[in-house]
């Protein structure tokens, strides 16, 4: 038994003795579920470190595969809620890791395309700073980051390695190609940094895409639920035809061009921006000059 503030290490399976399990179960992983398992040891605790994770802290990970993040997490002392698709996965790592501070909830994440799933939602901490430290399944990686963000207790950070082409989307400064609604709208909520690359060497199978490690830190002025939902109707408008002047996204939205330039004029922006010129901060101003003088 281990005493309080000490953990016993993960057991130390091999990756080559975890791949020989699942070979020998029959496994073979699944494109579509996006089944590339991190095999590199010292990338899997890089990862724990850029997370900070501690002793007590309550981490959701989202696709543990065969556990081997699941099992650094543990070793930092985290509690950890498992939530994995795959029953022949999930059965193979609760034998790995043992029954010790990890809830299993075995299913989809999400709920239809975009929702999380029920029992997920009522798994998380309602009050308490909770974490999320997952290699995420690159076809699901947005809706999940998207609806986490929207929660009344969102995860106090976010530590992923997602695909690098959405990563450095959604880490992506106003102003450059790649800022599009998703970057406005985890960026409301987020900080985000984009950590360093990952090449697909370090991934069984391989990889046809490079991935990225990302941090996502809560901003502590982040916008009210109300506010959110209110800039989610906003930047569809905004980004639906990016080529497009903010005067004319703001006339389609408004319904009339006076008021695009009027709003224009009060956020003190050129009315002749393009949507991606403009991060989300006057976005959030407009909606709340709105709700005060509707
Ligand atoms: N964490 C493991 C690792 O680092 O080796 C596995 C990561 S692998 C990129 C993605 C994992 O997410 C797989 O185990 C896959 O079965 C699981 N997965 C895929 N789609 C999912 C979904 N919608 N909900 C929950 N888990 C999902």
């Amino acid at each position: 038994m281990s005493g309080e503030g000490e953990y016993e290490a993960p057991r130390r399976a091999r990756w080559s003795e975890i791949k020989a399990a699942l070979e020998s179960a029959g496994f073979e992983p699944s494109r579509a579920l996006g089944q590339n398992f991190l095999v590199d040891e010292n990338m899997l605790r890089a990862i724990v470190r850029e997370a900070r994770v501690e002793a007590g802290d309550f981490v959701l990970e989202i696709g543990p595969g065969a556990g081997v993040l699941t099992a650094q997490l543990l070793a930092a002392g985290a509690r950890v809620l498992a939530v994995e698709i795959d029953e022949r996965l999930a059965e193979f790592a609760r034998e790995f890791l043992g029954p010790e501070r990890v809830q299993w909830i075995v299913r989809d994440a999400l709920e239809g395309k975009h929702a999380l799933a029920p029992e997920l939602l009522s798994a998380l901490p309602a009050h308490r700073d909770w974490k999320l430290v997952s290699n995420l399944p690159y076809s699901a990686g947005t809706p999940i980051l998207a609806a986490l963000a929207r929660l009344p207790n969102p995860p106090r950070s976010a530590t992923v390695l997602l695909q690098k082409d959405l990563a450095l989307r959604l880490a992506a400064e106003p102003g450059s190609k790649t800022y599009g609604a998703i970057s406005a709208r985890l960026q409301a909520v987020y900080a985000i940094e984009h950590r360093r690359d990952l090449g697909p060497q370090l991934f069984w199978p391989r990889p046809q895409v490079d991935t990225s490690l990302l941090r996502l830190e809560l901003r502590p002025e982040r916008p009210g639920a109300g506010e959110l939902a209110a800039l989610d109707p906003l930047l569809d408008t905004l980004f639906s035809q990016r080529r497009k002047t903010i005067r004319n996204r703001l006339t389609e939205f408004f319904g009339d061009g006076a008021a695009a330039e009027a709003a224009c004029a009060r956020l003190g922006l050129d009315p002749l921006l393009r949507p991606e010129d403009v991060g989300h901060g006057p976005w959030l101003e407009l909606l709340r000059q709105r709700a005060e003088d509707p």
